[in-house]
Order: C-alpha cells, then structure tokens, then sequence
C-alpha cells in the first residue's frame, strides 16, 4: 500500500499526483446505491452533505515543507535540483451529495435546493481553506459514466490543495495582465451578448469567445467576488438559478443527460492571493454531439491548442433555444 504522493515533473515544471493505490477501488459499489439514505456513506437522512472521501487522493495532516517554500508556490525549475523529488499528497478531498434523490440532478433540483449545495460548497471552502496545510480549493464534479463518474447518485468532489494549482495559477496570471481583469471580460460578452445564455441578477452565464470545449459555459457574478464565502444570499441565488439553467439546458440539448465536467475556480488562502480573483464555474461537456464524443487528439494535446468543433455563437444559439424547464 503506498499513500498518494506528488512527484515533480521536470519536461512540465508542476507536479504529478500519483494516485496508483486508488486502482484498487471498486468501480461499482456491490449492492445498495452508497449514497441513498440507509448506503454506506449516508446512514441517516440528509438534504445536503459532505464528508471524506474514503479513498483520498490528498489527506489532511501537518503542512509539508515542499509545499511551502517559495518555489512550490509557484513552481520554478530551478528550486526542484532533485532528479526524484516527491512529497506526501497533502490536503483533503472530500465528497458531496446533492440530495437524497439517486434521480436527481442540478438540472431537475430547482433553485433553493440548488441554493442549499452553494451554501454547503461555501462552508466547505472556508473550513479547508482555514487549514494550515491547505493553499486552494477546487470544488468539482464528474457527471455521467463518459467522464469516469462510477455511482449514478447526483454528487460532487472537493479536492484542497497544498498549492495553487497550475490551471488556477495560469488563468490567475492571463487575468492579470487584462485590462480590468475579468469583470471587463464579462463585461465584454455582455455587451457583445451573441453568447450570453442567461442574465439574473448579479449573476451572467455565456459560451466564452475563445471556448476550448464545444458547448462548454462559464458562470460568474457579473461584480468581482474572490471566492463562494464572499457571495452575499443574493448572488447565491443567482448563481443557483444560473446553475439549473445551465444544467437544465444541456439535458433539453441533445435529449438525455449530458456528461460534463464542472470546477469552481476561487482564490487560494489569503497570502497567497492577488487582488484579481473572481470565483466562477466553469462547465466543460465532453460531447460534441450526442453520444459523440470530443477526444483530445494528438495535435492538440502535444501542442496545448485546443481545437473546438462547435463555434461558440452557434454553441450559444443552441443552448438558447432549447426548452430550459427542468423535467418534473
Ligand atoms: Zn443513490
Ligand atoms: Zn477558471
């Protein structure tokens, strides 16, 4: 048995978590659905719920030295000298449960009870985040068995991290060196508004211009809040409602429930934050028709240039026309 570790990885300058334990995980649970009330990981009623993950890819404990020196945050080449450098897979990784209904979906949930997840993944946020050994916090979710997801029950993952990841770390510093930030990159859609999918109030959902996935949507508050604790009860609302919209109309899409991949991008622990965080949802589907899937081919994997099938104005104008009510 070995614990889940990063190692550095020289040709990419960031670290690999290898996970090779977690290949011994069932991939069906035998028998009952684990996530229905009376499973194994939900013996007593709930509405929301989050707990450990019992097979962390990341676990809680002391801060890790690697972690906390200057060139893991962020990573330099020249601070890794060691050829086999590796560190424990600190942090935490945690599951959450939408709702005690195995049918359900943050399409078909309505807003309040959609309203009651955001709440569950802002308390979440703060708690990790207050954690020494903690330095960010990705809230996700791996919908549909295209995209790995193994019990049908409607759930989400939080992974905390003991360092910004790259993904974070490189929007973080795109987004720097726009004017504005992202609130005029939001600005800008809305005014352009071919690809915007749903305005609420505070809160704005759209197809990106540049999308690296077909029919992929973010989600923001339209005013710059840096992460899910600093929205206020109505900017949770809209988001909530920005959300059932989202997922909704990807399910009314291609009639049957559309796979995708979900993050919240918010920003890391107070030190290391740069003043130009604004937490949004990123949706990313994995289909470019139905049951079609959008592989990412060698040519874009080996040159870092996504190449996206579906214009996103007509991406936009599909998700715009369908029907968004949820399915009673
Ligand atoms: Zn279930
Ligand atoms: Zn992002």
């Amino acid at each position: 048995v070995t614990d889940p570790e990063f190692r550095f990885d020289r040709l990419r300058g960031e670290w690999t978590l290898i996970v090779g334990d977690r290949q011994r995980r069932p991939n069906q649970p035998a028998g009952a659905c684990p996530f229905c009330v009376g499973g194994l990981e939900a013996p007593q009623p709930y509405s929301v719920k989050a707990f450990p993950n019992r097979w962390p890819p990341l676990v809680p404990g002391e801060p890790v030295d690697a972690f906390t020196d200057a060139g893991a945050r962020p990573s330099a080449a020249d601070s890794h000298p060691d050829a086999f450098e590796r560190a424990l897979g600190r942090g935490a990784a945690e599951i959450v449960l939408y709702s005690p209904d195995h049918r359900a979906s943050l399409g078909s949930l309505g807003v309040d009870a959609v309203r009651e997840i955001v709440d569950v993944w802002a308390a979440r946020t703060a708690e990790l985040l207050a954690r020494p050994e903690v330095a960010s916090v990705l809230v996700f979710e791996n919908r549909g068995a295209p995209v790995g997801a193994t019990i049908e029950h409607p759930h989400g993952q939080i992974y905390a991290f003991p360092f910004v990841p790259p993904a974070q770390r490189r929007e973080a510093a795109a987004l720097a060196s726009t004017p504005g930030g992202f609130a005029a990159v939001i600005e800008a859609e809305i005014e352009a508004a071919e690809r915007i999918i749903f305005l609420g109030d505070g809160v704005v959902s759209w197809v990106p211009f540049a999308s690296p996935d077909p029919y992929g949507v973010l989600i923001a508050p339209n005013v710059a809040a840096p992460d899910l604790p600093a929205l206020d009860g109505s900017q949770r609302d809209a988001l909530a409602a920005a959300i059932v919209d989202t997922v909704s109309r990807y399910d009314a899409l291609f009639a049957t429930p559309l796979p995708y991949l979900m993050w919240i991008h918010q920003a890391p622990t107070d030190t290391l934050r740069t003043g130009h965080e604004h937490v949004h949802l990123h949706f990313a589907p994995p289909w470019r028709a139905p049951q079609v899937a959008r592989y990412y081919a060698a040519g874009e994997v080996g040159s870092g240039i996504p190449s996206n099938p579906i214009a996103p104005e007509a991406a936009a104008a599909a998700l715009r026309a369908v029907n968004p009510e949820p399915a009673a």
